[in-house]
């Protein structure tokens, strides 16, 4: 659970590929403006989507593998 959370905390300080385009010109209220524009809601709501399935499918195998034993 620790390593998910560096993992996570290690990917806000990379740029979520919505887009071509540097991100490092903004200010802090540019930023919070830019990254609430369409393109980075959808690839954010993908990321956590994928997150949200990874995280139900890793919980089913580790549940069928205890069945197993
Ligand atoms: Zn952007």
């Amino acid at each position: 659970m620790k390593r998910l959370a560096v993992l996570a905390l290690s990917s806000l300080a990379t740029p979520a590929f919505a887009h071509f385009g540097d991100h490092t010109h903004f200010d802090i209220m540019g930023l919070l403006e830019h990254v609430f524009e369409t393109d980075h809601i959808v690839f954010a709501t993908i990321a956590v989507l994928t997150g949200i399935f990874a995280y139900r499918a890793g919980k089913k195998a580790g549940l069928k593998q205890k069945g197993d034993a």
